[in-house]
């Protein structure tokens, strides 16, 4: 079994450890056996075709970086939503997650316009959103907490179902106590860390996602996960209030 992950625009989006996440989802493969293909996707790039990817990971960024991204993304925003409809397999940090969205209001109140995939929007107000973060998941996953650290200037509001509840932290505006969005396989979320090391069981839920888009699978052949565990503990024992 073989998987293409596409790591979109690695050089303009990738925050606090968000390239992390890709070799996380590549050793759980590996350890596996199954066979992981990272394409690095960047500007003006004519040689990878979306329609080969399996799973997609967007970091986060910069308000300039977004709007650089945003402008050559835009060239295939028919082609990415299509691939969300059909259950492509998206994971979306932060920047890259309000990316999606209709736009985002900058903190100079300037408009970036978003891919419009998914009919949120998000705006810069006063003072960033900083902080380890807890979440309890809605995906119905084993432990029912999600961790990770944000940091972001833009609240976001939306109708989709959240990718979690805020147990601590601030998630998606410090107000509605929702955290990211799910919608089919595709994934917002604005928790770094970078997010998936730390929580193995939303790593494991991409892969067997992907997975079952291609192949005949059920379930995944269970790691080893102590270290990853107790990481995930620590967070928990440190910022559960
Ligand atoms: N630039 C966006 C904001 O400040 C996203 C930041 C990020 O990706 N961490 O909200």
């Amino acid at each position: 079994m073989e998987l293409n992950i596409y790591h979109m625009y690695p050089d303009i989006l990738n925050l606090y450890g968000d390239i992390g996440n890709v070799i996380c989802l590549k050793r759980r493969c590996e350890w596996r056996g199954i066979t992981p293909h990272i394409i690095n996707f960047s500007l003006n790039d004519e040689k990878h075709d979306l329609s080969e990817g399996d799973i997609f990971f967007i970091g986060g960024g910069s308000d300039r970086g977004q709007s650089i991204v945003y402008s050559d993304f835009l060239k295939y925003k028919d082609s990415f939503k299509d691939i969300i409809e059909d259950y492509g397999v998206v994971l979306a940090i932060c920047g890259g997650y309000q990316l999606l969205g209709e736009k985002y209001i900058d903190n100079e109140g300037k408009e970036v316009s978003g891919l419009d995939i998914f009919n949120y929007s998000t705006v810069s107000e006063e003072g960033r959103l900083i902080g380890n973060v807890i979440i309890e998941n809605q995906l119905g996953l084993t432990p029912k907490t999600i961790v990770g650290f944000e940091n972001h200037g833009g609240r976001t509001y939306s109708d989709y179902n959240p990718l979690g509840l805020v147990k601590s932290g601030y998630g998606n505006n410090g107000k509605d106590k929702k955290e990211g969005i799910v919608y089919k396989n595709c994934i917002g979320t604005y928790l770094h860390g970078p997010i998936l090391p730390k929580n193995p069981h939303l790593a494991d839920y991409l892969i067997l996602k992907a997975l079952q888009r291609k192949y005949e699978v059920e379930r995944l052949q269970s790691l080893n996960d102590d270290f990853e565990n107790l990481a995930h503990k620590k967070v928990i024992k440190l910022y559960c209030k």
